[in-house]
């Protein structure tokens, strides 16, 4: 059941966003009706459609995924968070079409394995940068932790990001922890947790 598997988290006050890109519509309304609003599209056509049929809830769209600049236009005026702002194209696509200042993570890439988010040196450059934008605001960073069960790791991964966030400005946001490493990002300082697989237990 939904709600038992959302009973079994505690987000200590950090904001859910429900990774829904697991599930159809009926099951994000399902979520919905359990009081999760926050929900987090990794694809633009699946967002796009799933925005269509939910229009009716009051739902906060965050994108959480990677972000082609060729679909910008179709999805920026209908979200209102981006977690994956990691380059200055995709920067400028946003500041030609958005008809809103759009709140924006900055993307940062924690280990080789993964393509997306820019890396530590280039971070603060981009940061400072993105204040000439008048359709971006940058509110946080998000980053994700290495597929390992190795605690210490995943650990070192969001306490650096903690530390260049505390470096820039301790009121900024920090997306981090997904179902298996939450924990550990909460204890980190995780504002947003990004949770799929862990709420949608025997959905799909
Ligand atoms: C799918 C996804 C999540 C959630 O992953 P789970 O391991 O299922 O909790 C979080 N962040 C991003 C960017 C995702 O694509």
């Amino acid at each position: 059941m939904l709600k038992d598997n959302l009973n079994e988290i505690d987000p200590k006050g950090a904001t859910i966003v429900c990774a829904s890109k697991y599930v159809g519509s009926s099951s994000i309304r399902k979520m919905y009706d359990l009081g999760i609003k926050n929900m987090g599209e990794n694809r633009a056509q699946a967002f796009l459609e799933k925005y269509d049929e939910l229009k009716d809830l009051d739902i906060t769209w965050h994108f959480i995924g990677h972000l082609q600049t060729n679909k910008v236009k179709d999805v920026i005026n209908k979200i209102d968070y981006l977690h994956s702002l990691d380059s200055i194209k995709l920067a400028n696509e946003i500041e030609k079409y958005s008809n809103k200042k759009l709140k924006c993570f900055i993307e940062i890439n924690s280990g080789e394995e993964s393509k997306s988010g820019i890396d530590y040196n280039d971070a603060l450059n981009f940061y400072n940068e993105l204040k000439k934008y008048s359709k971006i605001e940058v509110v946080g960073f998000m980053t994700m932790a290495p597929n390992t069960d190795e605690e210490n790791v995943i650990k070192g991964v969001f306490l650096r990001l903690k530390d260049f966030r505390d470096s820039i400005d301790k009121s900024l946001y920090l997306s981090m922890g997904m179902s298996n490493d939450y924990k550990i990002a909460l204890e980190c300082g995780a504002t947003h947790i990004r949770l799929g697989s862990i709420l949608w237990k025997g959905e799909y």
